[in-house]
């Protein structure tokens, strides 16, 4: 739209105003006029009437042109004001120039008033333009200096080439300490740690310096204080200087919360990492998202990236991986945590170990599971512990040994089932008791000094020991004892390990006194040989001699008949001799036949009489049959040949060794059994052979017997007969007295 220019004229003259309307018309077709002729009109009508020129007369009869510009310039100074005038006085347009006027036009050159018109207009525009720019800077000042100090953000601008701060604002100084004086007293070097001067200059050699792109550094407070900054610069022109204006934030804290996060994590990560438990994170996908040192070697990775992102699926591929990816999807589904899973595993060599794994939710703030944590504890040496600890548990309660073990001061605190079976005590009657209650008191107690000496030393005890069960019966026991010690290697239990050794025992004595045995019997029959040579030689000595001497001419009929009696005599000795060998060696051999008949007790003595009265008669020995006791006949069933060499050994014997008194001979009857006796008054039997004449060989001391003869058989035959017919054969005897041999036969 075309602006319309209102012209205020100042003319009296109508045919002036006329004229000047005309040749201003001809410069701006677009204008509007007003014309005033006094001063009262023209006040009254610059108040609603702002004129964009004014054009005065000089001369007016009531005003005139230089009062008209004096007030124009206080109320409009900025309108053009031009000053037509008749006179071609220098002066006076000199006077209008100086009061202001933008122009004077003479009215005989009139025609110039239009181009004056248009040249004010223009020139007012500029001038409005200028003061219009100057504004806009002044406002726009007084803005940036308003934001610039009023930012809550420190800033300032120092000069580039000196370094010297040349404005600072309200935040740096209450931030940094100094006041706008010390400030502007200081340069950038001032605010910098010492240290960092050197990078600063370098910096601002550098091309870097013109950018404003923000940077990190450090600043000294005025307290000392280090803070870190980051900082962003600007080139400006400053008071004509060539300057930086610079923005600084004080990121001090959060550069220590990064600080402190970065060492968290890395203590984090130092920590979890040296853990000897397995940690990892999954995320929702139950992909692992976090795996320590520990969880990576049980893997076999060798670093996280080969394990990030994988679920127990891919990383183990294998029924362990499918179990663990249950798991993880169980508690991923539920939101309930997996506990103390036992998890067998192969390690990356193939070892089979164990983990103790829980896992528990992650949760976001809406309790939504979002991933999960894992802790794995390597529980392989315990499990290894424990399966040897079951194993020996095992051994020790399944072996047939007895195992007790007791505290320091023996009280029982665990025996084995092989305990329980030979001691006859159950667990909960033995535990608790001291172990001193197996004691059958039969053994010598220096043993068991001996022992608690050796044990309590941390020695190993190894002894036989008589020991008592709960019934009370003995037994021979084996036993190794020794103690059980701590790490720190102190005593805390000692174990006996005993064996049952009853029967070995046993047979150990067996076997010593059938060696003694043997070695005896060994020994008795060299001697028996050497009586036997002599016992054989001396008849047939005899018969062979008195033979010869039969056909010898010098002997009469009755010395021969003599020397007949003596062959006959030694050929019955001779004839006992063998026979008794024979029969023992029948006994030995339990060929000995028994010919069972009904006997009669007193028919029999009766004989025995008739055999022997003679024969000792003839040493001057008395030969009786026993009748004190007036005894009915007695009927048995038995041999009675055997029964009859019985009797001729015992009676043999009697006569042998007796040199005067008497032998009798005798029975007895109770309950079904007679008892045979035949007594003698000789030199009798010293008690400690009373058992060992039975045996076969056997003499009583070889020198003293030996001049009596014999055989060292006629017992043992005779009590291998007694014992075939069911009955036994001992003696009574006082050595220089009596000697009274008893055997008994049952009547059936
Ligand atoms: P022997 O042929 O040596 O008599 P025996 O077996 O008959 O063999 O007797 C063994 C030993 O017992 C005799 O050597 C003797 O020392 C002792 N003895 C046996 N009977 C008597 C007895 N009546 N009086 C003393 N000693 C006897």
């Amino acid at each position: 739209m075309n602006h319309i220019y209102r012209i205020l004229l100042i003319e009296d003259e109508p045919q002036d105003a006329e004229l000047n309307k005309r040749e201003i018309n001809k410069a701006l077709s677009l204008c509007m006029f007003e014309v005033v002729d006094n001063k009262t009109d023209f006040l009254n009508i610059l108040e609603s009437y702002l004129p964009d020129v004014i054009i005065s007369d000089y001369n007016l009869p009531s005003f005139d042109g230089l009062s008209a510009l004096k007030i124009a310039q206080e109320i409009c100074p900025q309108t053009p004001f031009i000053m037509v005038t008749g006179s071609i006085n220098e002066d006076t347009a000199v006077e209008c120039m100086k009061a202001g006027a933008t122009d004077y036009v003479l009215k005989d050159s009139l025609k110039r008033l239009g181009s004056s018109v248009l040249s004010a207009l223009e020139q007012r525009k500029i001038r409005q333009e200028r003061i219009d720019a100057f504004e806009t800077i002044r406002i726009n000042e007084a803005k940036y200096r308003y934001m610039f100090h009023n930012n809550p953000q420190p800033m300032w601008i120092y000069d580039l080439e000196t370094l010297t701060f040349l404005e600072v604002n309200e935040a740096a100084i209450n931030h940094y300490g100094y006041t706008k004086e010390e400030f502007l007293s200081m340069t950038l070097k001032d605010i910098r740690p010492k240290d960092e001067i050197e990078k600063l200059i370098e910096t601002l050699k550098s091309a870097n310096c013109t950018f404003n792109k923000s940077v990190e550094i450090r600043h000294k407070k005025k307290n000392g204080d280090l803070i870190f900054v980051e900082i962003i610069s600007h080139p400006i022109i400053f008071n004509q200087r060539e300057a930086r204006h610079v923005l600084i934030n004080d990121i001090t804290v959060r550069k220590e919360a990064e600080e402190k996060l970065v060492r968290e994590q890395k203590l984090l990560r130092t920590l979890i990492d040296n853990l000897p438990d397995a940690i990892y994170v999954k995320d929702k996908e139950c992909r692992k998202i976090v795996a320590n040192t520990f969880d990576l070697a049980n893997i076999g990775a060798l670093n996280e990236s080969e394990v990030y992102g994988k679920t127990d699926l891919e990383l183990f591929g294998n029924e362990i991986g499918q179990r663990g990816f249950i798991d993880d999807k169980t508690v991923m589904g539920t939101g309930i945590p997996v506990l103390n899973r036992e998890e067998d595993f192969y390690d990356p060599k193939g070892n089979q170990r164990w983990l103790l794994t829980s896992k528990i939710p992650l949760t976001d703030e809406n309790g939504k599971t979002i991933g999960l944590v894992g802790i794995g504890r390597d529980i392989t040496e315990q499990k290894q512990a424990q399966e040897k600890i079951l194993k020996l548990s095992k051994g020790i309660e399944q072996s047939p040994v007895s195992i007790e073990i007791t505290d320091v001061n023996g009280i029982i605190e665990y025996v084995n089932p092989g305990f329980c079976k030979k001691t006859g005590y159950s667990p909960e009657e033995i535990i608790g008791k001291h172990a001193r209650v197996l004691r059958s008191e039969k053994m010598p107690p220096e043993i068991y000094i001996d022992m608690w000496e050796t044990i309590s030393t941390g020695g190993v005890w190894n002894n036989e020991l008589l020991n008592k069960k709960k019934d009370g019966s003995t037994f021979w026991e084996s036993v190794t004892l020794t103690s059980i010690k701590n790490d720190k290697k102190i005593i805390t239990n000692y174990i006996a390990i005993k064996e049952d050794i009853t029967e070995r025992k046993k047979m150990q004595a067996e076997l010593i006194q059938s060696k003694e045995k043997a070695e005896e019997s060994d020994r008795l029959k060299s001697a028996f040989l050497a009586n036997m040579s002599h016992e054989i030689r001396t008849p047939l000595n005899s018969i062979i001699g008195f033979s010869e001497l039969l056909g010898d001419s010098d002997f009469d009929k009755e010395q021969k008949n003599e020397f007949i009696q003596t062959i006959v005599d030694n050929g019955n000795n001779l004839l006992v001799i063998i026979s008794d060998i024979m029969d023992f060696s029948m006994l030995e051999a339990r060929q000995m036949k028994i010919r069972k008949e009904v006997i009669s007790t007193k028919k029999l003595l009766n004989e025995l009489v008739n055999d022997f009265s003679k024969k000792a008669n003839k040493k001057g020995i008395e030969f009786r049959s026993d009748q004190s006791q007036n005894n009915p006949d007695i009927l048995i069933e038995s041999d009675l040949y055997r029964i009859k060499q019985i009797f001729n050994n015992l009676i043999g014997n009697a006569l042998k060794f007796t040199k005067q008194g008497f032998v009798e001979i005798g029975y007895q009857l109770k309950d079904d059994v007679v008892t045979f006796h035949v007594k003698d008054t000789g030199i009798g039997i010293d008690p400690e052979y009373h058992q060992s004449i039975f045996e076969r060989f056997r003499q009583v001391d070889l020198a003293k017997t030996r001049k009596y003869g014999g055989n060292g058989l006629g017992l043992a035959i005779s009590k291998n007969l007694t014992e075939l017919l069911g009955g036994n054969i001992w003696v009574e005897s006082e050595p220089d007295n009596f000697s009274n041999f008893f055997f008994t036969i049952p009547i059936k």
